[in-house]
């Protein structure tokens, strides 16, 4: 099926199928049912995803070459709407791995990764596209380390130069990330580059890719995947023009689009209007002190998740002012306007000294949950983390739990283990996990239920629940993120069923509504359901997610028209949503997820905060499984959790 007249608008039209094993490509024409239907994208991941997926009947081993990995990008990108600019990135993760039958989880199910989906700013993206290509989906493994060229529309795959490589204690491995982009871009003049780092190579289960320094596909494993596939980078350069359906009127509503958005940054009511400067640091203040809004605070996880409160005068020395002090200009993602969340960073003096970006709310919070009261070593580890292909906050869920093994005892028989609150053990371990120098390294570059094992091999197996209970990454869980998991019943909820593992707050957020009222079960499932679908629309429309706008308002909708040729009422537009949501999740049953996974409460979890203004909170086993019934039952699935395949079929998909 093609598009109007045989011609695509907004989107170029083109995919690339790409056979590493064989080293072929073949440039196909999209398909447009496909791109009506799941947008772009997100979307149009999961849908060639699924293409793999039910040939293979699921994924064993996400570090085998039948992991389909693709790169891509929306029709609304590199168009003039605020934050346009985000690629997408999809793959059956590698963290989410819970394969083998373990005793310290009643009632697991083998799981062997869930879909991610990771969004990435900068100038990749836009690039990609302007080199005339929407997806570039990656099969197979490469006999020896390659790299992919996208220019004007035509696809490579080429060996990957020596130089991208060196020796580091004894074994080769590839430079870091800014290293390979600044080789590649000097090779390739205006082009912009993704790669793996060091952690990627050695299929680190959390490692990332980067994207033009500093940007990041950065959860789930992108990073191993490559490593996986002898994959080193990715370079991308183009010049060419989007088309638009019809443009004078697309111009004339992306100009009132900007002003909306500009009005709503305007507003210093809204949220948005602290992006510019403070980026998503501001969260730091609210969650520690509730400084905005009049909301109290008191949910900024600490040593482990053990709590969400500390001392003050700590928190002052990584608090929002703290991190604005060594702010320096915007280095926004390509296109963004208005919202503008990142700025560079500088420490001029010390051992972190350095020059780079300043780091995200998430990160800084859960690096200050390994207790690390230290703004220049959070900066400095933000900027290894980006250098060397690793995921901040899954690291950061990765380091609390070793500090406590360290500290109940457990990692005696390895060399300096990290202590909480240690910036220099923080530093020696990333490097260790990074590059696979020693046995502690090894371990920890694994999935948590692969680590629980490795470390209970040398205790008895009644020490089995104590080492269990010290990682709340275990049963594949990607890492809680930075709203300490027991402060508030929804945003628990939208941690354990997003379809991307456990602990993810992207595909929904509820902390200003449950801090508004929001609460009983129903409520909060109606709630979290919404946002999931919402969030699946968005990464499918290229945009991020602090654009500020309503993506089925009639006024977006005719944009959407204009750029695409596509038509959508709001209803249309949400049963996308909804679809990209219902298709994810049957990859996630085949691929071993039910509710057992969604239902697990990691034990630390159920023990109440003892101090703070959320003293007494803790995750409520009860509640929660009376807000799974609820949410089974709005999303059509079986209280089990899997997808139903009437459902499916209602929604124009098989199984
Ligand atoms: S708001 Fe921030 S993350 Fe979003 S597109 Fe702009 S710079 Fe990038």
């Amino acid at each position: 099926m093609s598009h109007i007249g045989g011609k695509f608008y907004g989107y170029t039209g083109k995919s690339a199928f790409i056979d590493l094993t064989n080293r072929t490509v073949n440039v196909e024409p999209a398909d447009s049912k496909i791109y009506h239907d799941f947008l772009g994208g997100r979307g149009v991941q999961a849908r060639l995803i699924h293409d793999v997926i039910k040939k293979t009947g699921g994924i064993k081993n996400p570090l085998g070459p039948d992991n389909r990995i693709i790169l891509g990008t929306a029709a609304p990108n590199d168009t003039l709407i605020p934050t346009a600019g985000r690629g997408s990135c999809s793959f059956i993760g590698t963290m989410t791995c819970s394969p083998e039958a373990v005793p310290w989880i009643p009632g697991q199910r083998p799981l062997h990764g869930l879909i991610a989906h990771s969004s990435c700013g900068g100038r990749f993206p836009n690039v990609l596209k302007r080199a005339g290509i929407d997806h570039l989906i990656i099969d197979g493994k490469a006999d020896s380390p390659v790299r992919i060229l996208v220019e004007g529309g035509k696809v490579r795959v080429v060996d990957a130069e020596d130089e991208l490589f060196e020796v580091v204690d004894g074994r080769k491995t590839v430079r870091t990330a800014s290293a390979i982009t600044d080789l590649l871009s000097r090779k390739h003049p205006k082009s912009s580059t993704v790669c793996l780092g060091p952690a990627g190579w050695n299929k680190v289960a959390y490692a990332c890719l980067t994207a033009d320094y500093h940007r990041n596909f950065g959860r789930g494993g992108a990073g191993a995947v490559f490593g996986s596939k002898n994959l080193v980078a990715i370079t991308a350069s183009g010049a060419d023009q989007l088309t638009y359906f019809n443009q004078e009127l697309f111009q004339k509503l992306g100009r009132e689009i900007d002003e909306l958005i500009k009005g709503h940054v305007g507003d210093p009511s809204r949220t948005a209007s602290l992006r510019p400067t403070a980026g998503t640091t501001w969260w730091l203040d609210r969650a520690f002190n509730g400084g905005y809004m009049g909301k109290q605070g008191g949910y900024l996880p600490w040593h482990n998740f053990d709590e969400g409160s500390f001392n003050p005068d700590d928190y002052a020395k990584v608090s929002t002012a703290a991190f604005l002090e060594i702010s320096g200009k915007h280095k926004v993602c390509n296109r963004c306007r208005h919202i503008m969340c990142t700025r560079a960073a500088e420490v001029t003096g010390g051992v972190y000294a350095a020059a780079a970006v300043r780091p995200e709310f998430e990160t800084i919070a859960l690096w200050i949950n390994c207790c690390l009261i230290d703004r220049d070593a959070i900066f400095y580890l933000n900027h290894l983390c980006n250098e060397l292909g690793i995921d901040t906050m899954t690291f950061g869920s990765v380091m609390a739990g070793a500090m406590e093994l360290h500290e109940k005892g457990f990692l005696r028989r390895f060399e300096n283990p990290p202590a909480f609150g240690s910036g220099p053990d923080m530093v020696r371990t990333i490097k260790a996990i990074s590059y696979q120098s020693d046995p502690l390294g090894k371990m920890l570059g694994g999935y948590s239920d692969r680590v629980i094992s490795e470390v209970g091999a040398g205790f008895t197996a009644a020490d089995l629940p104590e080492i269990a209970r010290c990682l709340t990454t275990a049963f594949g869980g990607l890492g809680y993120a930075g709203i300490e998991p027991k402060a508030f019943p929804g945003m628990f909820t939208a941690y354990g069923t997003s379809n991307r593992g456990r602990g993810d707050h992207t595909y929904a957020w509820t902390v200003q509504a449950e801090e508004g009222g929001l609460e009983g079960a129903d409520n909060l499932a109606a709630y979290v359901l919404a946002g999931q679908e919402g969030k699946a629309l968005v990464d499918s429309l290229g945009l991020c997610d602090f654009y500020t706008g309503d993506v089925t308002s009639e006024q977006f909708l005719s944009l959407y028209h204009a750029l695409t040729g596509f038509e959508y009422t709001e209803n249309s537009m949400k049963a996308c949503g909804r679809r990209i949501y219902a298709l994810e999740r049957h990859i996630n049953n085949i691929q071993g997820r039910t509710r057992s996974y969604d239902a697990y409460v990691p034990p630390k979890l159920t023990v109440p905060l003892s101090s703070g203004a959320l003293k007494g909170r803790s995750a409520d086993s009860a509640l929660y499984n009376k807000t799974l019934d609820s949410y089974y039952e709005k999303q059509g699935w079986t209280n089990d959790g899997v997808v139903r395949p009437e459902t499916l079929l209602e929604m124009g998909l098989s199984s």
